[in-house]
C-alpha cells in the first residue's frame, strides 16, 4: 500500500461498485458506504458516510445531486464528485466546497460500469486540475477551470447518444414493422452512422460562421423527408413522437428563412 491515499467511495451501484473495485486493483486502501448494506471484496465497509470521511479522498457516486448533497460535511478533505448533475448542480457544489475548506473535483465517467479502469473509460473533470485518484478509473481529461464543464460536455455528450439510440430505436420498429429483422438491418445502420459522422466537422464549422449556404441538401427537402417519416411511421402504427419532435423544430428554422439553408441553420432556432 505504501504512502498511497485512503479512499472512500459514497454509493455502490452498478458505478459505484466498479469504482470501488478499481481502486482495490490499483493497490488503494478503500472505504465503502452504501444506504443499504452492501459489501465489496477487500474493502471496509462502514455504516455511515462520516466515518467513511476519515479517508484521504472521497469519491461520490451516487443517483442524483439531491440524493448526495444531504450527506455531505465539512469533515470531508478532498471530495471527487462522479454523481452526475446539471453544470449548476457542479458549481454549486464547488461554491459549497469552496466555502467549507474542501478541495473538490468535478468528474463525469464516459464509459459504463464494465469500461471502468480501462483504456476505453474517459473521466472529463473540471475546475481543480489536481485528477487525484481519477486515474484509477479510466483517463482523466481536464476540460476547464469551470467545475461545470465536466457535466457540461457530459450532457451534451449523452444528449447525442440518447438522439441517436432513440433513432435507432425508431428505425428498428419500422423495419420490424414489416418483419425485417434487427439482426439485418443493424449492420447498414452502423455503416450509416458512420458515413454520417464524418458531416460532423463541416456541420459545426457552419454553425460557428453561420454560413448556411449549401449545395448539398436544403433544409426544405429535409422538412420534407421529415414529414414523410412522421407519416410512415404513422401508416405502420408506430408512435411518432420523434419523428414529429425534430419535424415541428426543423420546420420552424424553414419558417424562419432557412428554408434554402443546410441542415445546420436549425441550430438558430435551438439557439433561441
Ligand atoms: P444505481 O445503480 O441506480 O445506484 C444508485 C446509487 O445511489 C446506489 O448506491 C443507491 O443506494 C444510491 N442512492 C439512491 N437513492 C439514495 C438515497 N436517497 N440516499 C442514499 N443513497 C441513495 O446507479 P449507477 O448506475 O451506479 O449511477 C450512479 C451515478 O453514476 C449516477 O449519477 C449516474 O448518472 C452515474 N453514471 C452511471 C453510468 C452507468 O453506466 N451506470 C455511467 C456514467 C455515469 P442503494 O443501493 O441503497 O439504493
Amino acid at each position: 500500500m505504501g504512502n498511497k491515499k485512503t479512499v472512500s467511495v459514497l454509493g455502490l451501484g452498478r458505478m459505484g461498485s466498479a469504482l470501488a473495485n478499481a481502486l482495490v486493483q490499483e493497490g488503494y486502501e478503500v472505504t465503502v458506504w452504501n444506504r443499504t448494506s452492501k459489501t465489496i471484496e477487500n474493502t471496509r465497509s462502514v455504516a455511515t458516510p462520516q466515518e467513511a470521511f476519515k479517508s484521504d479522498v472521497v469519491v461520490t457516486c451516487l443517483s442524483t445531486y439531491d440524493v448526495q448533497q444531504p450527506l455531505l460535511t465539512n469533515e470531508i478533505r478532498t471530495l471527487v464528485n462522479l454523481t452526475s448533475g446539471t453544470p449548476e448542480e457542479a458549481r454549486r457544489t464547488a461554491r459549497w466546497a469552496k466555502d467549507n475548506g474542501v478541495e473538490y473535483v468535478d468528474g463525469v465517467i464516459m464509459a459504463v460500469p464494465q469500461q471502468i479502469g480501462t483504456p476505453q473509460s474517459k473521466i472529463l473533470f473540471s475546475g481543480n486540475e489536481n485528477h487525484h485518484v481519477l486515474h484509477a478509473f479510466g483517463e482523466p481529461v481536464h476540460v476547464g477551470e469551470d467545475a461545470g464543464l465536466a457535466a457540461l460536455y457530459d450532457l451534451a455528450l449523452l444528449g447525442i447518444m440518447w438522439a441517436t439510440f432513440g433513432g435507432y430505436l425508431q428505425a428498428v420498429a419500422l423495419v420490424g414493422s414489416e418483419g425485417i429483422t434487427p439482426e439485418k438491418f443493424t449492420p447498414m445502420a452502423t455503416s450509416w452512422l458512420n458515413e454520417m459522422s464524418t458531416l460532423l466537422p463541416e456541420m459545426g464549422e457552419e454553425t460557428h460562421t453561420r454560413k448556411y449556404e449549401t449545395d448539398v441538401s436544403a433544409l426544405d427537402i429535409n422538412v420534407s423527408g421529415l414529414r414523410l417519416l412522421a407519416e410512415a411511421n404513422r401508416e405502420q402504427g408506430l408512435d411518432t413522437t420523434i419523428p414529429r419532435a425534430l419535424h415541428d423544430l426543423f420546420e420552424r428554422a424553414q419558417r424562419n428563412g432557412h428554408g434554402n439553408h443546410s441542415i445546420a441553420s436549425v441550430i438558430e432556432e435551438i439557439r433561441k
